[in-house]
Parts: C-alpha cells; structure tokens; sequence
C-alpha cells in the first residue's frame, strides 16, 4: 500500500491540474513504539488478556494506570487508536477484581457508542475472568430487565441523558451508588459549551449522590488532544485531574496535503477539485474515505466519480445493516472510495485506511480525529485538506507552520450560567434535599439566593433537612441537556422531531422560508408558529441558501472584569443585546438573488461580552489616512470572530457582535463580542483571557489575505446582519495591527 501513496503524490505532482491547487505537502515521519513498565504487575487474568492479544502497554497506558491506582483523577487526551480505552479499562478491572463489590459508570455521548464499548468491556471480562456484569443502561433497555441490572452489574454503560432521569431513582440504586469507584467519561471534548455546562452540572449532581452514601468515585476522562487538558477536567468534574496526553504508541509515516482550489485565482469549485482527488485516489488503489460538509456535497461527488466502480456514500441516515454493508465492503477492499458527511467521524471501526479527504472540519481536534482515520501501525498514509474560501481555511493556508504546530485548541467549560445551574439544582433538590452549606461546593456562591427565588415562586420549599422540589411534574423534564433555557422551538419534519432550538435561532435559521441544513440534509421552513414554538419544514433539493437580515444593540448591565493592556481598555460583564431579525436574501452561491421582509418579534438576550474601546491614536490615523472608521471596526469585529475558533473550540453562531464608532456605554468606537446564548457559554469570558492572542491571529488574516476590498476569505462574514456594510479592508488592518501591537506586551498565552 505503501507504493499506492507514493503514486498518488507522483501524479499529484506530475498533473498541472493540481499542481497549481496543492500549497503544501508535509511529511509526517513515523513514530515508533514507546513501552513502558508498571510499578507492579496486573492481576493474572489481565495479563493472560493482554498477552493473548499481544498488547504490550505504552508509555502513556503505564501513567494512566499508575495515576488511577494512586487514586487520583485522570484526563487522557491521545490520539485516536492509541489504545485510551485498555488504559482506563485495565486499571478499573483491577480495583473492581480486588474489591468484589465496586462499581464503574461508564459514560458515552451516544447509545451506538455505548453498544459498540460493550463488546470490548465484555471480551474483557470474560478473557480475564474478572465478573462485573457488564451491561447497558438506557433508553432500549427492556423494563423488565432494568432490576436485574441495578442490583447486580458492577460496570454499567450509560449516557448522560439517561443519566440525568435515573438520578431522581437513587435509592434504587443504592448498591451501585455506594460501591462506586469509578465515573469513565468518554468522549470527553464533545463536552463543550452548553453541552459541557449541562454536563458539569449532571457530574456534580452524580457526585452529591454518591457522596450521600458514602462513595467519592475518581473520574476518568478520555478525550481528543486539547491545549488545555487540566482546566477542562476540572471545569467537567469540578476536581482536579491529571492530564495524560505523552502518546507511546507507534504511528506509521502520515503525509499531509493541503489544497487551495481559490489559489493562484484558480476558479475551480471545492467540489470538482475534491472529486477529482477522489478519483485519482482510487484508481491509485487508496483505500480512502472522504468528508463533506452535506448529503448534498457527497452525493454529488459520488454521482460525478459514478464512472468508476468501488466508489459509495455513507450516511447517517442509513440503515443500520446498509451501513454494516459498506463498513464491510470497505474493510475487505471490495469498495475502496466512500464519501461521507461527517457522520462517521465518530468512533465507528472502518478498519484502516489509506488516506482521507476532508475540508478544514473547524476545529484542529477534528483534524487529528479525522485524519486518525487513516494510516496503521505501520506503513504510509495520507491526509488531504482542500480549502474552502473562508477565514478559517484561509487563515491555515497562509500560515501553514501555525497548521502544523498549533496546539489544538482551548475546550470551554463555564459553570456560571444560571439558567443551566438553576435548572439541575431544581433536578438535584428533587433527588435529595438541598442544604445551603452543604452544597455551595456544588452549586456556587449564589446558592442561597437562587434558593430563595425558587421558594418565592413555588418550585421549591424548606423542610427539615433542606430545600426539596415543590414543583408540578419531574424535574428532570424541565431540563433539557442540549439547550440554554426551556424557550426551545421544535423543528418538526411531518410528525418527526427534527432538533430544537432556542428562540434566538428559531428566527435567525427557522423563519418561513429559510433553509435549513440539518446533519447533512437540506430542508426548507414551510411554517413556524411562535405560539405552539413550533417550525414546519420539508425536505428540498435547493442550491440556495438563506441569510437573516438583523439589527443589533448592546446595552451594559454591569462590567465584572476591567484591564488596560498596553492603552487599550479591555471589559468583560453583563449585557443585554437586542436583536430584530428584519429579514432574509436568498443566496446562490453567494449571490444574493431576493430580499424578503419579515414581522418578528424583538429577541433580547442577556448574556456575557467583552468590549474594549479603540485607542483615539488608532481612530485618529483611520481619519488621517481617509479611510472608513464604521467599515474598520465592523471589519475587525468581523476577524475577531472569525478566528475565535481557532482558539477556543466553538461555531461561529455561538458568538454574536457589535462595533460602533460611538457607543453610549463608553462614549468611544467600541468592539463587542459576546456569547449567543442566554446567560453565557464562557466563550467571550476565555476570549477576555486570550484577546492578545486572538487579536494576533486576526491581525494576520487581514493583513496577509490578497484580496483588494475584503471578501468571504477575510471580513466578510456568512452571518452578518447588514448584508457586510460598511467595510473597509485598510482601515481593519490599521485597527488590529494598532490593537495586536498594543496588547501583544503581554505575550500571547497561545
Ligand atoms: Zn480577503
Ligand atoms: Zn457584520
């Protein structure tokens, strides 16, 4: 397979198609093994199971176990197919051989993944003769079997969902709560934003219970790399955890390819070119694997590749025995080019592959999952990256040492928000009563007023031993784990729930007539009924995208943080932001082709933002050099949030802003970036942290983009609400250079 690769970029290189479109091939050379050794050996029966399986342990598994041993908390954040799972696996069936009556939860963001573990959990148990009778707890399981389950399995794989009703249900587990030893949280990363806040709040809620009767579990997160491991697991598990992140295992040479079809004024689409590489893959005889942002993308690429055989889509919408077929095929060779959307980015076993290609996924975490994907022990793979013309894939084609030695990026967890903290401590006073001293380690320092509050209006109420829930029907129901507060619209496609949405995106992506794309599929609002909260949609075949128009103002409630870096006063606090979603184009291809009206009701959010104020030198030579000061401010607000994923995993929609050249809150031309959700994510508090950084990166992009004017590669921003004016390109890289000069006194931490 190794002459396949070579081949490849043999013909990459001898073809002037993609001579020109290919900016970079980075040669990943290969890694070998690092074993390492334990302070003591394992118990018999998992080492008869490593030996049958010829696993000698790495480097990284030897700390993972040592760490749990000592009893410590453990994050380990390996690449993909290092072997993280035996690392925590081992360690837990040693302490559950030694103590026959401990327990382990095991967390995963999906049942398919919980159904896939158990295999492993169970080959385990039964090759080591270790009995812990491993088994499923969620939604499928039968009724009739969930007793036996409770009182006898000592490892029980879960999801955070069911997680959160079963708590309520704690004195049925009592066994299970009182022996437990260990909380496995896979797929840590994914825990992020608002999903990371719901679960840091469901751990505690775990934690409290099994404190009550007497257990105190160590955690054991198993992640992608992220640039800050240690604050993250402490953030999820509110405890101080060890970060184990030093890969021993051995790695095969990789070869990065990175692909620009908006070079060198190319004018070829991303889809033909990624086409193009497919095919030429594939006849190469490259097992490869190749990414697409929708349903649409892919199949279009595989009816375009439909001259050659061995070539199919996969989707998540498949069957699952359709999906077995083509993970099958693949496996065996007789299918050797399959175009996805990103469905299969999570851990599904594909067997090894020869290559991937894929746009920038957003995140540097997606990268290295994806590009994971390819390559074996041994032997040459590859990973092509082809570009699409926005910032972000931009930004990494200009810069490529930044591509390749970037840390991955910051993971962020906020704890603070009181709408998701006031919902499970509802959730946890309904599972034992809640005690002001007690809990405050828990639940904040605002505990005793959020108490209060609740009484006020009934939720909840005093008794002996604490504040218990006084509610109508289960708490648990008035929590969502996906979203922000209950102001959540349905997106019903005929009698099938679609997704929810909180109100904000309700009207900027679910307004009659908007497109909608949803896990690869395209679907166009036929109705939405603010009443019943409810939007209408139907499956479409469009090329046409919609973009909401809005105005937007931002009032100061109180400001938490101040610093003055180097002259520019930076704020981080409370505001409220008024959003009227006015409108919409219908876009094709970027071309706005109609404009219509829409009637909304105003949206007001309260949430957390950063500001800061423009430095009057830096004002004053925008004026002197005649150019726009409103069009460098929105220019440079557009970069910043442009660039925020690259330094703290989030979407672009996650992040709202605002620049003005006069704002009454500081009588000055004013940046703000605040977070898109009710009550804040920690988006702009962590950007308050990294602004010189960010403001670096964005300088950069500006600067270094070869464009004239500004375009969708710089300043322009996909979900501006006024249709991208005022702009002004010079005047945005006078701005951020003033500011990146200024601030990058402090060094950037990134
Ligand atoms: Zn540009
Ligand atoms: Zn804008």
């Amino acid at each position: 397979m190794a002459t396949a690769v070579r081949d490849f970029l043999g013909l990459l290189a001898a073809d002037p198609g993609f001579r020109e479109q290919v900016v970079h091939i980075e040669p990943v050379p290969p890694r070998r093994a690092r074993y390492g050794d334990l302070s003591r050996p394992l118990p018999d029966g998992l080492r008869a199971y490593c030996d049958g399986k010829g696993v000698r342990l790495y480097t990284h598994q030897c700390a993972a176990i040592e760490h749990l041993r000592a009893g410590e908390n453990v994050i380990i954040t390996t690449p993909t197919a290092s072997g993280k799972t035996l690392a925590f696996l081992l360690p837990v069936f040693e302490r559950l051989a030694a103590d026959p009556a401990a327990t382990a939860l095991f967390l995963y963001p999906t049942k398919a993944l919980a159904n896939d573990q158990v295999k492993v959990v169970r080959e385990l148990e039964r090759s080591s003769g270790i009995g812990v009778d491993a088994a499923i707890y969620d939604g499928d399981t039968p009724a009739g079997r969930r007793p036996a389950i409770r009182e006898r399995s000592r490892v029980i794989l879960s999801n955070p969902h069911e997680l959160h009703r079963v708590l309520a249900w704690h004195v049925k587990w009592s066994r299970f709560f009182r022996n437990l030893r260990f909380v496995v949280v896979d797929e840590a990363h994914r825990y992020r934003g608002v999903a990371g806040s719901h679960m840091a709040m469901l751990l505690r809620r775990l934690a409290r219970i099994a404190g009550h009767y007497g257990a105190r579990p160590q955690f054991v997160l198993s992640s992608a790399t992220l640039a800050n491991p240690a604050e993250f697991a402490a953030r999820l598990t509110g405890e101080e955890a060890i970060p184990v992140g030093e890969d021993g295992s051995p790695a095969g040479a990789k070869t990065f390819v990175l692909c620009n079809p908006s070079a060198g004024g190319g004018g070829r689409s991303v889809h033909s070119v990624t086409k193009d590489l497919l095919l030429t893959l594939v006849e190469s005889g490259c097992r490869t694997l190749c990414f697409t942002v929708s349903r649409k993308l892919a199949e279009l690429i595989a009816i375009r590749s439909g001259s050659v055989p061995g070539i199919s889509t996969y989707r998540a919408g498949y069957l699952p025995k359709d999906r077995r077929a083509i993970e099958d095929a693949l496996k065996d060779g007789s299918l050797r080019g399959v175009v996805t959307t990103n469905a299969l980015e999570l851990g599904i076993d594909i067997g090894s592959l020869d290559g991937v290609i894929s746009g920038y996924p957003g995140t540097m975490i997606s990268v290295r999952q994806q590009a994971g994907r390819s390559g074996r022990r041994s032997g040459e793979s590859f990973a092509v990256l082809v570009a699409f013309e926005n910032p972000l894939d931009q930004y990494f084609m200009r810069h490529l040492q930044a591509f390749f030695s970037r840390p991955c990026e910051h993971a962020v967890v906020d704890t603070g928000n009181p709408y998701i903290l006031s919902g499970h401590l509802l959730c946890a006073a309904a599972e034992l009563p809640v005690d002001p001293e007690r809990d405050g380690r828990w639940f904040g320092a605002d505990l005793p007023e959020m108490l209060a509050a609740f009484e006020r209006v009934h939720l909840l109420r005093k008794a002996s031993r604490g504040w218990i829930y006084a509610g109508q029907g289960r708490a648990a129901d008035t929590v969502g784990l996906d979203a922000v507060s209950s102001d959540t619209f349905r997106v019903m496609h005929g009698a099938r729930l679609l997704e929810t949405m909180d109100r904000g995106q309700a009207y900027r992506e679910g307004h009659p007539g908007a497109v909608l794309l949803h896990r690869g599929e395209t679907y166009a609002v036929t109705g939405m009924d603010l009443d019943r909260q409810t939007i209408r949609v139907e499956e479409t075949d469009t090329d046409t995208y919609t973009q909401p128009l809005s105005t937007t103002d931002v009032a100061v409630v109180r400001e938490l943080r101040c610093r003055d870096i180097g002259g520019v006063q930076v704020s981080f606090g409370d505001v409220t932001v008024t959003e009227e979603v006015v409108g919409y184009t219908v876009r094709h291809y970027g071309r706005a082709v109609s404009y219509h009206r829409l009637d909304l009701p105003p949206l007001h959010l309260e949430t957390k933002a950063l500001w800061f104020i423009l430095p009057d030198r830096a004002a004053e030579a925008v004026a002197a050099g005649g150019r726009d000061l409103a069009g460098g401010l929105h220019g440079a607000e557009h970069a910043l949030i442009a660039v925020m994923p690259h330094h703290a995993v989030c979407d672009r929609r996650d992040i709202g802003g605002l620049s003005t050249p006069l704002h009454p809150a500081t009588g000055a031309p004013t940046i703000f970036v605040y977070d898109g959700y009710e009550g804040g994510i920690g988006l702009a508090e962590k950007a308050f942290d990294l602004l010189p950084a960010i403001t670096g990166t964005a300088h950069e992009l500006v600067r270094d983009c070869g464009c004239a004017a500004g375009c969708p590669a710089c300043i322009y921003s996909p979900k501006c609400g006024n249709q991208n004016q005022p702009l002004d390109r010079v005047a945005a890289v006078m701005i951020l250079g003033d500011l990146a000069g200024r601030l990058s006194v402090m060094g950037a931490p990134l």
